[in-house]
């Protein structure tokens, strides 16, 4: 089995981009887990002190997966992540959970680990939403100038930003996260921020074919967020890949990120470097079933296929 991290093979520019952004962040091309970052070695989940771990061993047990903790020191902050390994099939599809109070998402993502390998990353929070005032996902950038941009963060996270970052050196795929939001949104008597229906001057709305899966998927709620430098309309193979979402029955929003609305989340971030795709399944909260409809939904648009679309059966859904 090979470690979390792969050699740096530099398949395509976005993979390029991808090793300059660390190099920036001060990696320097050395030793992975130098001076304030370190991992743990591959352990059982049960000796993980994670809630939402131990709320998965039923469905690990017997799984080809081993857990890492990831700890990184930073200014004030004493970050720990949770880490999921598949032994068998490491180098699939590796999806981030920031938010550690978003349960659904962190389901949806040990169905996704244990149908179609590689991992996932769970930021520890004890259970909220932010750590010790900070957001996680306003916690990405590199530099002193990147963060002054985020009215989220303080201080520029290069480390925190490296070591989530790092997991996808030499990984085939997309940069993939999950999070959960509350229904509705502000504007309409809701509660979340997030919502189809909540307009913005850089976000653009694409809805979801009807017909197309279950009708949860066509909830205002439910959506893949993605992000790039130009706006959508304006870049022919973003146009192209939301076509093709949409008639999988997926809403989605599209954020077009510059200097003036950048703002320190991961989807930013990997939009504002050039870092490659990126995908964020936003469902509402406690939607576990509808998440891991779009976690199958996104896999078959980007054509990766269950490990054993052979023998496992799916956990949540049986
Ligand atoms: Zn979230």
């Amino acid at each position: 089995m090979r470690g979390p991290i792969g050699v740096l093979r530099t398949r395509s520019t976005a993979a390029v981009a991808l090793a300059c952004a660390l190099l920036i962040a001060g990696c320097g091309g050395g030793d992975k887990f130098a001076g304030s970052t370190s991992i743990s070695a591959c352990m059982d989940p049960a000796e993980a002190r994670s809630p939402d771990i131990r709320r998965s061993l039923p469905a690990l047990r017997g799984a080809p997966v081993c857990y890492r903790r990831q700890q990184v020191r930073e200014g004030g902050f004493h970050w720990t992540f949770h880490i999921l390994e598949h032994t068998r099939d490491p180098d699939g599809p590796f999806w981030v959970l920031p938010h550690d109070n978003e349960n659904a998402a962190f389901d949806a993502a040990v169905h996704a680990l244990l149908t179609y390998g590689g991992g996932l990353l769970a930021v520890d929070a004890g259970g909220n939403r932010t750590y010790r005032g900070q957001d996680p996902n306003r916690n990405f950038s590199a530099t002193r100038g990147e963060s002054r941009l985020c009215s989220g963060q303080r201080r520029p996270a290069p480390r925190y930003t490296r070591a989530i970052l790092e997991h996808y050196r030499g990984r085939r795929g997309p940069i993939l996260a999950l999070h959960n939001n509350g229904d509705g949104h502000a504007g309409n008597g809701g509660y979340g921020s997030i919502s189809m229906h909540r307009t913005g001057p850089m976000l653009s709305h694409w809805p979801g074919a009807a017909g197309m899966g279950s009708r949860a998927l066509r909830d205002e709620d439910n959506l893949i967020f993605v992000a790039g430098r130009r706006s959508a309309y304006a870049d022919t193979g973003m146009r192209r890949r939301i076509a093709s979402l949409n008639a999988a029955g997926l809403n989605v929003i599209h954020k077009q990120v510059t200097s003036r609305t950048f703002d320190c989340s991961l989807s930013d971030y990997v939009a504002l470097h050039g870092l490659g795709e990126y995908f964020n399944l936003e469902a509402e909260h406690g939607a576990r079933t509808t998440q891991v409809e779009m976690v199958d939904r996104l896999m078959a648009v980007l054509g990766i296929r269950p490990l054993d679309s052979r023998s496992r059966g799916n956990p949540f859904l049986n």
